[in-house]
């Protein structure tokens, strides 16, 4: 940056898999076979062999039925949340839901309500009154003529914070309540459960969430979204998510890189790097803590260094910038306003050796951050 070199701590690439030889390779060589551009809709003339091949392969890896690929994560949100509900239904957030989603359920014309973060008490509190709502004869009948849909959407590790949705317990909630399960995994894919599929392997309700969703731009290292479920959920997509059916096809390099990806992360070398992270996301934390700072209980690659004041957290990032360390003030609107933060994540192709600056980094600060925004 400005011909200096800088060590970027705030990739979401956490595997280090955008610069991975087998997905360059593979994006290479569908350049070379398919072209730089997709040339249409993938319902028109677009969908070429790369984007059916991702489309099953991400099935398999994440062991549903079928699986369907967009050009973005924004896109799979928008495109799936407003092919599913609509006016009449009711869809619920969790507060610290990521915009893709506040978007797509505002869009979808849906009544929207939001519980406090990871609070199920709350959620619970407004699927009873959900149910009630659905129950009444005067609701608004839903646009195809079926019974009003209730739609739980939450994240499997929230992007800004770092921490875990209770899935198993929102699962028992939303079974209890009759309600549909949408979980966005774009931080969880490729780093959680045996098979590295997620969060919703790890916590073991695979079979149990109707909706899940991800971005191939993370630890995937390429580019793209994606939605997982049921045949019949996908067929519905296809035929009804709008952000699928009138967008160009993602362009072959893309998905092939994602293809590379998913063989990677499901292989041998893909717990490896898993493992490598894991050791790198350990020392940060022992060196962040070192330096006096509070980090909130995270299990995941996002260390949020929590400063409150926009200011201050913008100072404490233009003083690590100087130093070589790239890590950008989080503020108001990604997060709400007076919790700024610096997030830190760490990847697999992390040296100690980086580590050790930003170590240096932290100590060498003009004062100590003035503590966590809670
Ligand atoms: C990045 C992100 C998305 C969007 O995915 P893109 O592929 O970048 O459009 C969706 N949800 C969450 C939680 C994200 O962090």
């Amino acid at each position: 940056m400005a011909g200096v070199e800088r060590i970027n701590f705030s990739s979401n690439d956490y595997l280090g898999l955008a610069n991975h030889p087998a997905l360059k390779e593979a994006a290479v060589r569908a350049v070379e076979r398919f072209g730089a551009g997709s040339g249409a809709s993938r319902l028109v003339c677009g969908s070429l062999a790369p984007h059916h091949e991702l489309d099953d392969a991400l099935a398999v890896f994440k062991g549903t039925e079928a699986a369907l690929s967009f050009s973005s994560g924004y896109a799979a949100a928008m495109g799936t949340v407003c092919a599913l509900v609509g006016k009449g239904d009711i869809v619920i957030l969790d507060k610290l839901i990521h915009a893709c989603l506040i978007d797509a359920a505002r869009l979808s014309g849906a009544t929207v309500r939001v519980f406090k973060h990871n609070d199920l008490a709350d959620l619970e509190e407004i699927l009873v009154w959900a149910g009630a709502e659905r129950q009444k004869p005067s609701a608004t009948p839903a646009p195809v003529g079926r019974p009003s849909q209730v739609l739980v959407i939450t994240e499997s590790v929230f992007s800004m914070d770092g921490d875990l949705a209770p899935l198993r317990n929102i699962v028992e909630l939303k079974e209890r309540h009759g309600a549909w399960l949408m979980v966005d995994e774009a931080h969880g894919t490729g780093l959680f459960g045996e098979h590295r599929r997620g969060v919703i392997e790890a916590m073991e309700v695979s079979g149990r969430v109707e909706i899940q969703m991800g971005t191939l731009g993370k630890s995937l290292g390429a580019a793209g979204g994606y939605i997982a479920g049921s045949r019949m959920l996908i067929d519905w997509l296809v035929n009804r998510a709008r952000s699928f059916i009138f967008s160009t096809a993602p362009a072959p390099a893309a998905a092939a890189a994602a293809i590379a990806a998913i063989e990677l992360v499901g292989s041998g070398e893909g717990e490896e790097r898993r493992q490598a992270l894991w050791g790198r996301v350990n020392r940060l934390k022992e060196r962040v803590i070192g330096r006096g700072w509070l980090l909130p209980a995270v299990q995941s690659a996002i260390l949020p260094l929590m400063v409150g004041p926009e200011s201050e957290a913008v100072r404490i990032s233009r003083e690590l910038y100087d130093q070589g360390i790239l890590i950008p003030a989080i503020r108001y609107p990604t997060v709400a306003r007076g919790k700024a933060r610096l997030r830190l994540t760490a990847t697999a192709s992390h040296t100690w050796e980086e580590i050790e600056r930003l170590d240096a980094a932290l100590a060498a600060l003009v004062s100590a951050p003035v503590g966590p925004g809670d």
